[in-house]
């Protein structure tokens, strides 16, 4: 029986894509409000700079392959297998390796 973990990669993943469209929004948002509103511009811009660290945070505590329990750093966004295992993130699969092992029925 597969642990209730490889739900959680993706849920962390996509609570990754969620602050990172934060920040960008309240940093990019904060920079055009700041030339009406310095003082709600300093805040946005510390919330965007807080939803980035939350991400390195997370990335650096939270994400890890769900199966060999290894960091996963890179293309944290896209990847499906584990770089270190190849095993598919959500599914547990593995990856199956060499294009010679292909059936010919
Ligand atoms: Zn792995």
């Amino acid at each position: 029986m597969l642990p209730d973990n490889n739900n959680n990669f993706e849920k962390i993943r996509s609570a990754i894509s969620y602050l990172i469209g934060g920040s960008l929004i309240t940093c990019i948002g904060g920079v055009i409000i700041g030339f009406w509103e310095p003082l709600l511009s300093f805040y946005m811009t510390l919330f965007g700079v807080l939803c980035l660290l939350a991400v390195i945070f997370i990335i650096v505590f939270f994400l890890h392959c769900p199966y060999c329990g290894k960091r996963i750093f890179r293309k944290v966004l896209v990847i499906t297998h584990c770089p270190h295992c190849g095993r598919n993130l959500s599914t547990g699969e593995i990856r199956k390796k060499g294009k010679k092992n292909k059936k010919n029925r």
